[in-house]
């Protein structure tokens, strides 16, 4: 992969988003990042600002012709962008889990499906998909939420095969619990009993979750694809 590359991020106005592109920034990349109901000036500086809903085609559509015209096309993808709706099972509503799904998992297919055609053009080209440790490892009260996350490692691993002779990698990266507005939203017993859980005995850092992405769509990781990495402080061991 040639230096400043062309990279979109999605959601990264706040937490792992914006760690992400901010990584990517100071490793000399062209980036773009997407912001939806936030500010622009959230996105880091040194990445350019762009309007994108991962749920809405037209407008994932808009935001890459606006990376092509600044960066020339795509050749990291990372689908970032993540909702949660949680509610018990029996709670739960069709209108939240359709959310959910929408935009977890259709968002990811949106961006990759239009991130693929600059890449196979290329013949090369990287594409990381923001899983969670809740998508192998469960959790109750978000089985929408797990179910989207679990499902992007068959998108990951069916693209892998798909795309995998034109020089492109998809993998997953599983964050565990990160110090982010998700988890500060947790109630407060069911942060403690997190905290216990986890081996490292202590919440991870955005920045920690950007590092693999940045290895991820290294040259060094080309050889890497369709692979699930948790940065999750040993909480999923290892998956
Ligand atoms: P935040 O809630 O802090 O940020 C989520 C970002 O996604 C925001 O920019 C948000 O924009 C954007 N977004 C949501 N819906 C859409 C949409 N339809 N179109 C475009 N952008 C959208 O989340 P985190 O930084 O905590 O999480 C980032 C990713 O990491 C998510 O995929 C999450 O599931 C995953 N993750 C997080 C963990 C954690 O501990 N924090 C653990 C495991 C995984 P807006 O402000 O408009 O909603």
């Amino acid at each position: 992969m040639p230096e400043g590359r062309s990279v979109l991020v999605t959601g990264a106005d706040r937490g792992i988003g914006r760690a992400i592109a901010e990584a990517f920034v100071a490793a000399g990349d062209r980036v773009v990042g997407t912001y939806r109901t936030g500010r622009p000036e959230d996105v880091p500086e040194g990445a350019v600002a762009v309007r994108a809903d991962v749920t809405d085609t037209t407008s994932v559509d808009a935001a890459f012709s606006r990376a092509e015209e600044l960066h020339g096309p795509v050749e990291v993808l990372v689908a970032n962008a993540g909702v949660t709706r949680d509610a018990l099972l029996m709670r739960a509503t069709d209108d939240d889990f359709s959310t959910v799904l929408d935009t977890n998992l259709g968002g990811a297919h949106r961006c990759a499906r239009r991130a693929a055609k600059g890449m196979v053009r290329l013949k090369r080209g990287r594409i990381v998909l923001i899983g969670s440790v809740v998508g192998l490892y469960g959790s109750p009260g978000q089985a929408s939420y797990a179910a989207s996350k679990a499902a992007l490692v068959g998108l990951a691993r069916a693209l892998t095969r798909e795309l995998g002779g034109r020089g492109i990698t998809t993998n997953v990266v599983a964050p565990g619990y990160i110090s982010t507005a998700m988890t500060d939203a947790l109630p407060q017993a069911q942060q403690e009993a997190y905290q216990d859980a986890i081996p490292a005995s202590r919440f991870g850092a955005a920045e920690e979750v950007a590092g693999a992405v940045v290895f991820l769509a290294s040259d060094a990781a080309g050889y890497i694809s369709g692979a699930v990495v948790p940065v999750d402080g040993g909480l999923g061991m290892g998956h």
